[in-house]
């Protein structure tokens, strides 16, 4: 049954490779910009959210647009949009396809809360739902990092809390989301350890590292000088590679291409790919608002515009001139997990060099 789910997901991504799809099979969806952290690298904390999608327009967004086949629902803090459950039951209703469910948690909300809405999410039979468990540092430097005493010991509540809920759920993955800045360069050995003496059954492969960035438009932290040195990030990541283990699959071999791609960016400072944004994915925010990714300020369009239809935007003239602008190398360079993904298996002969 879900091996033709997964062949769906397979098919539209290796034929991505060949020619253009006429729509997009991956969409990050900022379904909220709330957020209880204080982080010291993101300001999406500071605002205070008006006129966000409603479930309402939402599942008319779901029922007009029912061809993702892979979601990454984001914030803010995703779990504090009280309507989380409905908002993923109304893609999962209407993408019939729907293989893949990303989601970042920064565990501060409530554990009975969240673990209740994660079991809902499960029990609707996508076939991976992977959360990211964000983690900056060990437990000085992550309270530190995140503003919030005492948020390091919730992030290990809550890797055990999934993992008890991994005997239940074969559908349920996780890892820890290390995002690198100079706030804790130098650090990713020491916090990897750390965790393991937390948590045994732990090891370097349920870490996901991403550089810091800048974004303006999703983050609001353009004037933040968060950028970290760019060796001893390289080394950092070249650490991670060492100390990961081989494991079989095609989303162990994409993440070591990943890791791979991220040494060269980091010590570049340029895309390592082109990116396959506006060709198979898009950035929806929690307002409507189209973007090529969360790292590029170009607005195509909204949905509240177009009676909820992503078609119209997808096919404007304006999100045109975004691909073409891609193509020609203007694009932003950077090299994120939300883009990087789609980007190495939507050109596999460029990703394998
Ligand atoms: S990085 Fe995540 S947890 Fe921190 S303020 Fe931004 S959205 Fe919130």
């Amino acid at each position: 049954m879900k091996s033709g789910k997964l062949l769906g997901l397979g098919f539209d991504a290796v034929k991505s490779n060949f020619t253009e799809l006429d729509r997009p099979y991956k969409m990050t969806f900022a379904i909220t910009y709330k957020c209880q952290s204080r982080c010291l690298t993101c300001n999406i904390w500071q605002r205070k959210p008006v006129g966000e999608l409603t479930i309402d327009e939402i599942r008319e967004f779901a029922k007009k647009n029912g061809y993702f086949k892979w979601l990454e629902i984001t914030g803010g803090e995703p779990f504090l949009d009280s309507d989380i459950v409905e908002i993923v039951k109304a893609f999962v209703e209407n993408s019939k396809k729907l293989f893949i469910l990303t989601m970042p948690t920064n565990s501060l909300c409530n554990q009975e809360m969240l673990a209740g809405k994660l079991k809902q999410i499960l029990d609707m039979g996508i076939p991976k739902v992977s959360i990211t468990l964000s983690l900056d540092g060990n437990r000085e430097l992550h309270d530190k990092i995140r503003g919030i005493p005492g948020n390091f010991d919730r992030v290990m509540a809550m890797a055990r809390r999934l993992k008890e809920l991994q005997k239940e759920y074969k559908n349920l993955f996780f890892v820890f989301g290390y995002t690198m800045s100079r706030l804790n360069q130098g650090h990713l050995e020491e916090t990897i350890n750390d965790v393991i003496k937390e948590l045994p059954w732990a090891t370097a492969n349920n870490f996901h590292v991403n550089v810091g960035q800048l974004s303006g438009m999703y983050y609001g932290n353009e004037d933040m000088q968060i950028a970290a040195d760019r060796e001893i990030v390289a080394e950092e990541v070249k650490m991670l590679i060492k100390k990961r283990r081989t494991e079989i699959g095609m989303i162990p071999i994409i993440e070591g291409i990943f890791l791979r791609k991220l040494v060269e960016y980091v010590t570049t400072g340029k895309s390592p790919m082109k990116s396959r944004s506006m060709d198979v994915s898009l950035f929806l925010d929690s307002y409507g608002n189209v973007f090529p990714s969360i790292m590029w300020d170009r607005k195509i369009g909204n949905i509240r515009e177009t009676d909820y239809d992503l078609g119209r935007i997808w096919l404007s003239p304006a999100a045109d001139e975004i691909r073409k602008s891609i193509k020609d190398g203007k694009e932003p360079d950077s090299w994120t997990a939300c883009e990087a993904y789609q980007t190495i298996v939507g050109d596999i002969k460029e990703a394998v060099i």
